[in-house]
């Protein structure tokens, strides 16, 4: 089988039929190469600096880039460099060294593991006993999940859910509803009356790629109406949106009422591992029979720095008020220029392009002026649905934001992406 590489994405690498997982490595690598060579292999990039809105980089090519302008980071609060952060991490790891030694089950649960679990669940506004962590995001989703629905269950989950929700999915019944489509979802409800023992609707608080927000508050709604759980991962909700950080569940008043709420600390908490937050039995059962707190260890005693960044959410507001007052500028800035932004609600910016080949171009042409950005394809998106994702950061300076926008300006007229006519 011949894979014509111009018009090629990951997605056709993924199972080339008869051909052994050598062959395909090496066809892959071709087609590594061939993306490079035309300056289109934006990805896995070598940051030789620490997360932040400047970054030095060494690109696929072995160049070094001194300072990128960079918005490639989910640390959307900028707490991966706040001094009180990284002083807990150093902290705790003078006291407890740098691993955790064991799953949590057998003598791989320590204090500060204790300490972010009450932390977490206090933060949401339940009980100490309300949640349970993971040592990522995704497997908060995928090694819950799993353990939670079986055959007999059903996951009624959007169309642009996470991916780790997918990976939960994997052994029970799935259907799949239209992006933010009520009356779809309405229908998949009443298709699924008396058929399944656990009903369960996930969706994201803040979709991923579109940075657009799910309509909470009639989502819950109906599932009141037909009897099933809901359960809400706000990965890229939390810290930016509602009145006090608690994202867009806060901000459609659910947050007391949502079952299930996934996340992670890999943004806003500035840090790595995931979370589960719910019912105290079901978090129970969770912590004894999901397979990933059997099997495998979780986090290290850095999980302080989490604890902390969970504070400042409180004792600064501060920085979600810078980040919101970037991200307000920031989208004023690209509608004047004529950019494609969609709906976004958060800090995700999509400029979309559309067609993959100016996506990439657009990603190439603004790391030659010094914009690290994320050109986002297939299988990410839908095919025709390429764009640029942009993460804004509170720390984000209005110097950095006018260099972006500058950039794009002038990578819109080259590329014609720009809805606006210049004379
Ligand atoms: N859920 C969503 C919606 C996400 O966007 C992500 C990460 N991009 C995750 C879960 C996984 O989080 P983590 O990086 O902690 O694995």
């Amino acid at each position: 089988m011949i894979i014509n590489f111009e018009n090629a994405s990951f997605r056709d690498f993924e199972n080339i039929p008869n051909m052994d997982i050598l062959e395909r490595a090496t066809v892959f690598n071709d087609f590594l190469a061939y993306m490079e060579k035309n300056g289109h292999l934006n990805y896995r990039f070598q940051n030789i600096s620490g997360c932040g809105p400047e970054m030095e980089v060494i690109t696929n090519t072995g160049n070094l880039h001194k300072n990128y302008v960079s918005f490639v980071s989910n640390d959307y609060l900028g707490f991966t460099q706040h001094p009180k952060v990284k002083e807990a991490v150093i902290n705790a790891i003078q006291i407890y060294g740098t691993g955790a030694g064991a799953s949590p089950l057998i003598g791989g649960y320590f204090s500060f593991h204790k300490k972010l679990e009450e932390k977490i669940a206090h933060f949401f506004g339940r009980d100490s006993d309300s949640s349970v962590i993971y040592t990522t995001g995704y497997t908060a989703n995928s090694a819950s999940l799993q353990s939670l629905l079986l055959k007999e269950d059903i996951a009624i989950v959007d169309m642009a859910i996470h991916a780790s929700v997918l990976e939960g999915c994997l052994h029970t019944n799935k259907k799949t509803f239209l992006h933010n489509d009520l009356e779809s979802l309405e229908r998949i409800l009443k298709d699924s009356k008396d058929k399944y023992r656990t009903k369960m609707v996930i969706v994201d608080g803040v979709y991923s790629q579109d940075g657009d927000l799910a309509p909470l508050d009639k989502i819950w709604e109906l599932t009141q109406r037909y009897g099933a759980y809901l359960t809400v991962d706000d990965a890229h909700g939390i810290g930016i949106l509602g009145e006090t950080g608690r994202g867009a569940m806060e901000m459609y008043g659910i947050l007391d009422k949502v079952d299930l709420i996934t996340g992670t600390f890999s943004k806003s908490f500035a840090n790595i591992g995931g979370y589960v937050v719910g019912n105290s039995k079901i978090i129970s059962f969770l912590k004894f029979q999901s397979r990933q707190h059997i099997f495998s260890a979780t986090s290290t005693p850095a999980t302080a720095g989490i604890v902390k960044a969970i504070e400042l959410i409180d004792e600064e507001p501060f920085w979600q008020k810078q980040l919101q007052s970037n991200i307000a500028y920031f989208k004023n800035g690209l509608k004047s220029l004529g950019m494609e932004i969609g709906t976004t609600g958060s800090a995700i910016i999509p400029i979309k392009i559309g067609d993959p080949h100016k996506t990439s171009e657009a990603g190439r042409l603004l790391l030659k002026a010094g914009i690290y950005t994320n050109p986002i394809l297939y299988p990410a998106v839908a095919k025709k649905n390429a764009r640029i994702r942009m993460s804004l950061m509170a720390t984000h300076t209005r110097v950095h934001l006018d260099s972006a926008l500058n950039a794009l300006e002038d990578i819109g007229k080259v590329l014609n992406i720009s809805k606006r006519e210049y004379a």
